[in-house]
């Protein structure tokens, strides 16, 4: 027994766990109390859900919206939307899933007090594109969040879990969870029928464009530490498109998000020399993936692509030109107000650069890979289907089930299935709790344990961090480089760089190739090996030490995707420079991997792509 795992031991018992306060985890609350009113639903969170996750800081438009009592737009066309832009690949039943309930969470939103802007004419909620309104958004999450407080029997911020607990006597049931609070060091078991991940997408296992003391700064929260995945991952669950890494284009340096900018200021973009420059990469783009390229819209992917052609052709920076919609107060004014109400630092980043969009054209980059599964791709694990919608091979338990038994997901958790954002996040949680409402009451008695040896053993684990900390720090006499230990920024730095350069990041122009991946699976071993010996000097740098574990185990779930698909699907999010073009006769498909933890291996495979709407 170490040092540190003499901590107390809290024991929490729930029907329902959800972990993760984050958009899909409130809805998931919110959904199982709704349909488990004699249920014991317990939340466990890293942060605060008042303020926690993505949403953090607010949003300026909610990105998913059908409009059904207007008649603006049905599920199938937004499954039509997702699939043309995903090139091809994604999970109908899923997408037609949550497209069919997303309009209803949206109105609860509202009847919340979440305000909405409306359309003076026609008083329905103004629209920044298709499927975009417009909100101010400030409070979305506060508001969200105070609809799960409500629900929750019981609320655990400051909890970081770190692994799963599986049942002791199936194997592939879960049981539970393990974590400790970030602020009393307490070591917490929590034992529960079903379990809802809710963790969020990934973000800082790319080495970012911003370094050094900016390397917050990134476009994906740099909190999401990618727990979503590794906890499945780590149990067995199997996972699906993790290759499908988005990139993002994007404000210089902010990361300010474009979407309102072209959508509703009608802002265009041009390169150094002030040409038009997407349409000269048609030719090229065409031979690349074919048809794909005359598909409207244009796929995201293949906008980035175009856009990183003319910087490589020596044509850049790409600036967005918005002098022209700046010359409108109005649009001025809601350029501004898009920024403060959800990036501020991009309005800092101007401000700080003499930047005003007014007289300067400000420049875009593309930012480094992340990997999530509900903004534009669709990483995540492996899901059951709506029973009544599901092809039977998408089926073999209750909605949104992975591949454990009474594990469930929702939102960045869940693959295949992209385009649902905030508001479809959390209609993805309210399904996985309604089906985990009713997995646990189709359980009786036959209800899961966990081991006591098990947990017990993760306690010492979790907390060992610490104490090679501990024992470690007397080797050394000045500086923070130890022969025993690895501090966890160390190895965040080397895991974004062993990624950057083998697996297709900012460095090497998102391309890489088998040679290169092979070496990034043996540097990625390697690394694994030495975060067994990770130094933690407090409980915050324990939390940066588990959540690089959660990090590198998602990495080397990206590589292996990244290796098995054995063709360039996306252009503009990564390239594989040996198969340079899209190949729909063999991999018109999902890739499917599972991890084994007892011999660290991967075993990968195909799932077929059903097209249910036509
Ligand atoms: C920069 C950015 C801009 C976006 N803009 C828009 C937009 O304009 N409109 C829109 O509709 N959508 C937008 N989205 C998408 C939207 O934010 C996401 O789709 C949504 O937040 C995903 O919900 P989630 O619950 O899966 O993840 P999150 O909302 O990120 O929640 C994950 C939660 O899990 C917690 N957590 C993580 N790990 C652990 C752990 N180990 N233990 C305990 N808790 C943990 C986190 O703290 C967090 O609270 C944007 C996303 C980003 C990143």
């Amino acid at each position: 027994m170490g040092l540190f795992s003499k901590r107390k031991t809290i024991f929490v018992d729930s029907d329902i766990l959800v972990i993760g306060g984050g958009m899909a985890g409130c809805g998931a609350t919110y959904e199982s109390r709704y349909w488990g009113r004699d249920k014991k639903v317990v939340v466990v969170e890293k942060a605060n859900i008042e303020r926690s996750g993505a949403v953090a800081q607010g949003l300026y438009a909610i990105n998913c919206y059908m409009g059904m009592q207007w008649d603006e737009n049905q599920p199938e066309d937004h499954v039509r939307y997702a699939r043309n832009d995903l090139m091809g690949l994604v999970r109908e039943d899923l997408g037609y899933d949550i497209a069919r309930h997303v309009d209803s969470t949206v109105h609860k939103f509202e009847q919340w007090g979440l305000p909405i802007m409306k359309d003076p004419e026609t008083g329905r909620y103004l629209r920044e594109g298709k499927w975009q309104i417009m909100i101010h958004g400030e409070s979305y999450k506060p508001i969200v969040a105070e609809a799960a407080r409500k629900a929750a029997t019981e609320i655990y911020n400051r909890i970081m879990v770190t692994h799963l607990l599986m049942d002791k006597t199936r194997p592939n049931r879960v049981a539970g969870a393990v974590g400790f609070n970030v602020r009393t060091g307490d070591f917490y078991v929590f034992r529960a029928k079903a379990v809802i991940v809710a963790a969020g997408g990934a973000s800082h296992i790319y080495k970012p464009r911003s370094v050094g003391e900016g390397m917050g700064r990134t476009w994906y929260a740099p909190w999401s530490s990618a727990s979503a995945y590794a906890l499945p991952i780590r149990v067995g669950a199997k996972m699906t498109q993790m290759e499908n890494r988005i990139v993002l284009t994007r404000f210089k340096d902010g990361y300010g998000p474009v979407g309102a900018y072209f959508l509703h200021l009608k802002t265009y973009t041009e390169n150094a020399y002030g040409e038009e420059y997407e349409s000269k990469w048609y030719e090229h783009t065409k031979e690349l993936v074919g048809d794909y390229v005359d598909h409207l819209p244009v796929p995201t992917c293949l906008r980035n692509h175009a856009f990183l052609e003319e910087v490589k052709a020596g044509r850049g920076p790409i600036r967005m030109v918005t002098k022209e919609a700046f010359a409108d107060p109005h649009k001025e004014q809601v350029g501004w107000e898009n920024f403060l109400g959800m990036t501020i630092g991009q309005a800092v980043v101007w401000a700080s650069q003499n930047i005003d969009p007014k007289h300067t054209n400000p420049e875009l980059t593309t930012s480094e890979p992340y990997v999530m599964g509900s903004h534009a791709t669709c990483s995540g694990a492996w899901a059951s289907g709506p029973e009544d919608y599901a092809p039977s091979e998408y089926q073999w338990g209750y909605n949104r089930m992975m591949t454990i038994d009474g594990l469930f997901g929702a939102g960045d958790t869940i693959g295949g299935t992209a385009h649902k954002f905030s508001s479809g996040s959390f209609t993805e949680g309210r399904i996985a709790g309604k089906a985990a409402v009713n997995y646990v009451n189709d359980l009786g008695n036959d209800q899961p344990a966990v081991s006591e040896a098990e947990y017990e053993n993760l306690k010492q684990v979790v907390y060992q961090p610490m104490e090679n900390y501990e024992v470690g720090r007397n080797e050394i006499t000045a500086g923070t480089v130890s022969p025993s230990y690895m501090l966890p920024l160390h190895g965040l730095q080397r895991l974004e760089k062993i990624m950057d350069e083998y697996v297709g990041g900012i460095g090497s122009n998102y391309t890489t190739n088998e040679p290169l991946l092979t070496r990034g699976i043996e540097l990625l071993d390697m690394l694994k090996e030495d975060i067994d010996h990770l130094g933690a000097d407090s409980l915050h740098q324990l939390q940066r030490a588990w959540e690089l574990q959660h990090r590198v185990l998602a990495s080397e779930c990206v590589t292996q995707h990244t290796m098995y698909r054995t063709e360039t699907r996306w252009p503009g999010y990564y390239y594989r420079a040996d198969h340079p073009k899209l190949d729909d006769t063999d991999w018109h498909c999902f890739t499917l991997s599972q991890y084994d933890r007892e011999s660290g291996k991967w075993a990968m495979e195909k799932a077929p792509v059903y097209h249910i709407v036509d």
